[in-house]
């Protein structure tokens, strides 16, 4: 299917929203794009990038007469955005998402959008640990999985619309119930997360304390780990204040698991510790060969040197 706008708005256009709009850009699906941020300075890098035609501080002024909406802001900020933006909206659009937590935004939208507007949950699972449009780039999605968690209320014919988009931006697209994602995105992306600012905290805390030159040497896992943690605050926040239950839920099972392995250690059980490792290393082989085993600025770089 393919899918063209007269006119697609973007509600936020930092690392998703622009990338988005790269997208839209670089395939022709729409005559305009404009764009809402509420910083001077996100504006002017969107317009002096060419992603947007047009950018206003006003979401509702960049969404008047528009086809197609998506919000890209912060998971906290993206229901009242919604809502602000909800009386300049023409009938009939179609309003998406980008949030990476579902159930809370499905919940959080559904009594402020219009009966005559068309709402499609999705979240794009792509991203680096940049954030602002201009770390934005075409190739983001290319090959990542995009998710998508209609309600018995959405639109068919929207969802379909929505999916074209994410299939244009070279995404493989699912479908799901918005409790499922937070599931799968609490064990995959947000546990992961919460790890890796635990451990570079520690290693921060153990330095002070023990003036031990811990950073100095980040090597290997450590330096993974302080990438990871170098993600967006605001973001991250925002998912671990939305996705709480599925959360604590791998938490408790992730500090279960931690504690088996704790004392395989402290009784220098080697089968134990041995069996582990070598399931974690088959998942990881099942991993290369799904290949999900790169990350977009990998892939990206491995692209460069073959061009
Ligand atoms: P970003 O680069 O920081 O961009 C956020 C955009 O939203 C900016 O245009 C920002 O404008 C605007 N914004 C920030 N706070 C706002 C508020 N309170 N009200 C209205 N607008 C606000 O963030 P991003 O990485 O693109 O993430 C955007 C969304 O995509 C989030 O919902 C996130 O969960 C989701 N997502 C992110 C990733 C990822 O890895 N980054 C992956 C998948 C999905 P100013 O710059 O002017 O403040």
């Amino acid at each position: 299917m393919t899918v063209h706008f007269h006119k697609a708005a973007i509600v936020g256009v930092g690392l998703i929203g622009s990338s988005l709009a790269r997208v839209l850009r670089a395939r022709g699906m729409a005559d305009e794009i404009t764009g809402a941020a509420r910083s001077e300075k996100t504006r002017g890098a969107a317009v002096a990038l060419g992603v947007v035609d047009r950018a206003f501080e006003n979401p509702a002024d960049a969404v008047a007469d528009a086809d197609i909406v998506f919000v890209c802001t912060p998971v906290g900020a993206i229901a009242q955005t919604v809502a602000d933006f909800m009386p300049a909206l023409k009938s009939g659009v179609i309003v998406t998402d980008v949030g990476s937590v579902k159930a809370e935004i499905v919940a959080q939208t559904a009594p402020v959008v219009r009966p005559d507007v068309r709402f499609v949950p999705a979240h794009p699972v792509a991203g680096t640990e940049k954030s602002g449009p201009e770390n934005g780039f075409v190739e983001l999605f290319e090959g990542r999985w995009c998710i998508l968690t209609p309600t018995e209320k959405t639109d068919a014919s929207a969802v379909e619309t929505v999916r074209a988009v994410w299939e244009a931006a070279g995404m493989k697209v699912e479908e799901m119930s918005p409790e499922r994602h937070d599931r799968v995105m609490a064990l995959m992306s947000h546990l992961p997360h919460l790890i890796a600012y635990t451990i570079v905290g520690t290693a921060d805390d153990m330095e002070k304390d023990t003036g031990a030159d811990v950073i100095k040497y980040a090597a290997g896992g450590f330096r993974d780990f302080t990438r990871i943690a170098g993600s967006d605050p605001v973001m991250w926040r925002d998912i671990f204040l939305n996705n709480t239950d599925a959360v604590l839920d791998c938490l408790q099972r992730f500090c279960e698991d931690l504690t088996v392995l704790q004392k395989a250690i402290r009784r220098r059980d080697g089968r134990t510790l041995q069996d582990w490792f070598t399931r974690t290393r088959r998942i990881r082989r099942e991993v290369i060969d799904a290949r999900q085993d790169q990350p977009e600025n990998e892939k990206l770089l491995l692209k460069d040197k073959k061009k």
